[in-house]
């Protein structure tokens, strides 16, 4: 079972051991079981979420050779937004070939 904790708690306890974090969340987690804890570990992920979001599909930076940004820190922060703003940058990429390629 994994158990993820809110961004809130996690921002809260960032730099405290993670495993004794993790007894934090085993103890509340407890009562919700059914059965008993044999072994628990903690793990921090610093990276997890964007911590703000970009509300664009991706991002281009007008040079000339066009660079684009995509990923989980435009639109949304979960594995669609990540996925809707790779397909942004490629119907960017798309207009760009059918205009002729990128500027000289
Ligand atoms: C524990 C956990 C559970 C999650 N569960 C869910 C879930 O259930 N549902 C959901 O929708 N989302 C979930 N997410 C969020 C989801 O994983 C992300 O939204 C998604 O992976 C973002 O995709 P991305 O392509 O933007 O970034 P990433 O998947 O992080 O890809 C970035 C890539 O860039 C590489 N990279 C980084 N720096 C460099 C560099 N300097 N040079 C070269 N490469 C580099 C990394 O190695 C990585 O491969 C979860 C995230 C975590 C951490």
């Amino acid at each position: 079972m994994t158990i993820h904790a809110s961004r809130q708690f996690s921002e809260e306890h960032l730099d405290e051991d993670p495993q004794e974090v993790a007894h934090i969340l085993e103890e509340a987690a407890r009562p919700l079981l059914q059965s008993n804890i044999v072994e628990c570990r903690g793990h921090r992920w610093r990276y997890s979420v964007p911590s703000s979001i970009l509300p664009v599909g991706c991002f281009e930076v007008s040079a000339r050779a066009p660079l684009f940004f995509a990923g989980d820190a435009f639109a949304s922060n979960r594995v669609e937004g990540a996925a809707l703003s790779g397909l942004a940058v490629a119907r960017a990429v798309a207009q760009i070939v059918d205009k002729g390629g990128p500027r000289k």
